[in-house]
């Protein structure tokens, strides 16, 4: 078998009895690896700001006849300390551990040069794309640490690889989440359980994307679906003792 997650093909069961988080599950490719995780057999619980959006997934999976669904409603852009604290202590109660944690949510920004970017706006940015993803790693990492194999995704961007004119505080935070990604799998390199990647889908049709090239035809972009076999490769056990890439969809 080729080494290329892209090329990767799963069991029907890979992710049987385990638990895993999901954040901006209401819509775009967040969505769809919910759902994907749910069909492979996941215990998935689904984190977003859209209550009615995370509503509609957890019905298609019940409507599927995968595991029930946990929905935790969460708006980045104002949440608080405690309130991760009591997304922590609920998971603590109800399942004990965390198996899997994709990082997916996120937010465009202003398509604007450097020099007239909203000040406001880069900080909504920053805090979404960057400081959510940090207090919520921190906050669950004891749950990752109670599960016998544990995978913590990030979600990058061709832009956080190459900064690119006009891409602004997005192209900004995903650098960011590079680096986040690169300085926990070095300190949880020794833990054998844990792992720490990065994965870039790549220009996908979802509403970010639109957003981004109004004038592109997203029949030309493939579909969410299209990239889960990365996703599933990261997110399952096949990918145990792979820690610190950053991986690429397409
Ligand atoms: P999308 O369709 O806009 O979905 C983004 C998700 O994030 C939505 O579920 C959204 O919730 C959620 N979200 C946004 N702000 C939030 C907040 N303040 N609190 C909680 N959740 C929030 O985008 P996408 O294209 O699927 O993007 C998914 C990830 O892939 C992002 O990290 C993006 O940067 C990355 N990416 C996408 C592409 C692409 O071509 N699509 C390319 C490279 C990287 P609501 O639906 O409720 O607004």
């Amino acid at each position: 078998m080729s080494d290329d997650p892209r090329d990767y093909h799963a069991p029907a069961n890979l992710l049987h009895d385990r638990i895993v988080l999901i954040t901006g599950a209401g819509s775009g490719i967040g969505r769809t690896a919910a759902l994907t995780f749910a069909e492979y057999g996941a215990r998935t619980i689904l984190l977003g700001r859209t209550q009615a959006k995370l509503e509609a997934v957890y019905d298609e999976i019940l409507a599927a006849g995968w595991a029930r669904p946990s929905i935790s409603v969460m708006d980045f852009a104002a949440a608080q300390g405690d309130d991760y604290a009591q997304l922590a202590e609920s998971m603590q109660q109800e399942f004990g551990r965390l198996d899997g944690l994709l990082h997916n949510a996120g937010i465009l920004g202003e398509r604007s040069p450097i020099e007239h970017y909203e000040v406001s706006k880069w900080l909504e940015v920053m805090h979404v794309n960057l400081n959510a993803p940090f207090v919520l790693t921190q906050t669950l990492l004891p749950l990752l640490q109670a599960s016998d194999d544990a995978s913590i995704v990030f979600t990058s961007s061709g832009v956080g690889r190459r900064g690119r004119a006009y891409w602004g505080a997005y192209a900004v935070s995903k650098y960011g989440i590079e680096g986040l990604s690169q300085v926990l799998a070095d300190e949880t390199s020794a833990q054998e359980r844990i792992r720490v990647n990065c994965i870039n889908p790549g220009a996908t049709r979802t509403g970010m994307r639109r957003a981004a090239y109004p004038g592109e035809d997203p029949e030309t972009l493939p579909p969410p679906e299209s990239l889960m076999g990365p996703y599933l490769y990261l997110i399952g056990p096949d990918s145990r003792g792979v820690t610190g890439h950053s991986f690429d969809c397409q």
